[in-house]
Parts: structure tokens; sequence; C-alpha cells
């Protein structure tokens, strides 16, 4: 059986590590960062030196391309990104543009005949931890967003993601942009970011897709008065009745489908002042499911709950929502008989984060395939894989991209 190079693809991971290294076991690079534009001139770099040419498209996504015995063929690509929130672990994103890198390498070096060029690509802003929103260049490359609206997008200190976009020297043609003329296949390797693999003993998580979701914004109105001169009985705290809303929600949602997941995450309190009781509360719930069936429960319970808890208005408003997306199922059933083309344990999942490659089913075939993460920690700087169950993902990586050149 075919494998990647282990020593390999420890270097490569010792050495992205170091691209904004927090001294603390993690990373934190942001999008066009100075550490990310270290981290892609190693990409564009061990790219060159094993001959595979390198280009960048208007959102400075970058593609390296090894081209394929066929002329005319379209490419398959490998892709995911090197960037990270504050404080992230070594894993997230980066993992699948090794990958990406290590398959490319490992084709090129060992010279095995393909027919169709292969590309290892990065993906610009997955985490959009300084400029968002997330996933913002698949987002304007699959049609999401108005690229108009996106490079307007602010950091925190002022500053345009248009700005960040010139002055990266990244900025290449729109031509250059993935599109599914040019390219057959896209694929994505990342790290589960959950503990489902691990505590199952599973070595490959078999990405069926994404999860669908929504989230609504629910708020209690109440009156604000004198902490201290207001007896209790005479009371309309806004807090409470929010803590009453989300005690009531928790209650009527667990009655749904275990796999069901939902988290009030963000709270805003006002006046918020220690000595005022709360006039105002308004609270997150995300609520994630691969059944719309349940989605619209939650809608349900959601629109159904109490208008009045401790005497306080309750009001509510979607803020947003996702549909679930579905891989292509070719694909998927390819990634699961790699696995066991390797004797490796694995799982059919549904992923409940949101990846680039969700977007890039839209325009073209796409799944993903996860490896575990230990104790289910990411985005955090304990956030790891073993060495050797990343070489297991690339190695299915491999096989996948090898199988899919023969079609
Ligand atoms: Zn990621």
């Amino acid at each position: 059986m075919l494998i990647c190079d282990k020593d390999r693809v420890k270097n490569k991971i010792e050495t992205f590590s170091k691209f904004g290294d927090t001294g603390q076991g993690g990373v934190t690079r942001f999008s066009l960062s100075k550490e990310d534009l270290q981290a892609r001139s190693e990409f564009v770099r061990r790219m060159e030196a094993i001959g595979v040419k390198t280009v960048a498209d208007d959102m400075a996504n970058v593609y390296a391309t090894l081209p394929g015995t066929e002329k005319g063929l379209p490419a398959i690509v490998m892709a995911s990104h090197t960037d990270s929130v504050r404080n992230g672990g070594n894993y997230d994103g980066i993992l699948g543009v090794i990958t990406a890198m290590e398959v490319v390498e490992t084709i090129a070096t060992k010279k095995i005949p393909h027919r169709h060029p292969i590309t290892a690509m990065i993906w610009t802003n997955e985490e959009g931890s300084l400029y968002p929103p997330a996933m913002m260049s698949s987002g304007v490359v699959c049609g999401k967003f108005a690229k108009e609206n996106i490079i307007a997008s602010k950091s925190p200190e002022g500053k345009t993601f248009g700005d960040a976009l010139k002055q990266s020297g990244y900025v290449g043609g729109e031509v250059n942009r993935l599109n599914p003329k040019e390219y057959t296949a896209m694929l994505e390797l990342h790290i589960e970011q959950g503990p489902v693999l691990e505590s199952e003993g599973m070595e490959i998580g078999v990405v069926e897709g994404v999860v669908g979701m929504v989230n609504y914004r629910i708020r209690t109105y109440g009156q604000t008065d004198h902490a201290g001169t207001t007896p209790m009985s005479f009371r309309r705290d806004a807090l409470l009745a929010a803590a009453s809303a989300i005690k009531y929600l928790h209650t009527e949602l667990d009655k749904l489908d275990p796999n069901l997941v939902y988290t009030t995450g963000n709270i805003l309190c006002h006046p918020n002042i220690h000595t005022c009781i709360p006039d105002a509360v308004d609270f997150s719930l995300d609520a994630r499911h691969k059944d719309p069936a349940v989605i619209k429960q939650v809608v349900d319970i959601i629109k159904n709950m109490p208008k009045e808890f401790d005497k306080c208005e309750v009001n509510y408003e979607e803020a947003w929502a996702r549909k679930t997306v579905k891989f292509n199922e070719e694909l998927v059933a390819l990634v699961q008989r790699s696995a066991d083309a390797y004797g490796y344990t694995s799982k059919k999942m549904y992923s409940g984060a949101g990846h680039d490659a969700q977007y890039v089913a839209d325009i073209m075939p796409t799944t993903m395939l996860f490896v575990p993460s230990k104790d289910g920690h990411s985005h955090c700087e304990p956030e790891h894989t073993s060495l050797d169950a990343c070489c297991k993902g690339i190695n299915v990586m491999l096989r996948t991209v090898l199988e899919i050149d023969k079609k």
C-alpha cells in the first residue's frame, strides 16, 4: 500500500507550528498577518522546490498544481486553511494544507503516474478571526458573499480586509479562482474538533456532510430600578426572566433527538450595572442537527415558548440559518473504501463545525475526512492529533485522490 513519508509529515507539522508560535503549544496566525504570510511562503517554497508552480486568485487563495499526463483534464484539488483563531492549535486547517502538500510531494517524488493535474490549495481567512465572516474566501468564490461587502470587512483596529489583501502580495487574477470547469473534485482533510472518533476508537471520520443550524436571538424585557430600594416582589428582572427562558428551552430541547446540540454562548445585559435591576437581556441560541425535521422542532419550541417569564415580556428573532450540506455520495464512498483498504477503523459522521468544503459542495463534487482530536479539544493550544493519526488520514487522502484520477 502506498503511504506518505512520516518524517516529512513530522517536519511539516513542526515547521508550520513555528509561524505564530504562542510559546504555549499553539499558534495565533490571523489570515494575511505576518505569521500567515510566513506560512504561505513556506508552502510556496516547498511546492516550488519539487517543481510545482503556484498561482493566487483575487482573494489570495493559493493553488499549487502538479500537472497530469493527459492534456485538458480538470484538476483534483485538496484544500484547507493556514489561518487560526487567537491562541489556536497546530492542527486546525493547517493539517489539511500539510496533507495536500504531502500528497502532492508523495506523488511527485515517487513519480506515481496520474492523468489529472493535482492541486494543493490554501483558502484565505477561513476563521474570520480578524475580518469576519468565517469561510470568507470560499464564500466569495462559491457565490455566497458579494466581494465588495467582504473587502470592506474591518478588523477591530479599523483596517479593511481589502487593504490586507493588497498588502499581502498574494493577489492574483479572478480567472485563477477554483471553478467546476477546471477542477473535478475538492477534498478537505480536517481534525474532527470533537471527542467522538477518539472515544469510539475510530481512526478515520468519513464525513457525509455538514449539519444544518439555526441561530436565534431571544430577548426579555423588564424594568430597571434601584438594586437597594426595590423589594423583590416589586421587581421585573429581565435577567431572571432570561435564566427562566434558558432553563425552559433546555428542558424542552432535551426531549428531542439526542444528536441535537444547542448552545447559549452570547448574552447581553442592560444596563449591566451591579446597582441596577436589568431591564433588557438579549441572548443567543445556536442549534445544530443534520435532519431539517429536527431543526424545525427546535424552531417550533422557540415559537411556542411562553410569551412571559417572571413578569417580563419575551420575544425572539431568527439571526441566521444554514441548511444541512450533503457531500458527494460517490466521493464519500471512495473515502470509505480507501480507509477500508488500509484496514483503518472508520465512522460515517456529519461535521458540526463549518468548513470551506461546505460552500465548495455547491459548485463541484466535494467531500471531507476527519482525523481524531485528542480529548476533543480544538480552537485552543492543547489541540493535538498524533503523528500516526495524521499519517493515516494523509494515506486515505492519497489513495482517494489516485482513485479519483482513474475515473
Ligand atoms: Zn478549520
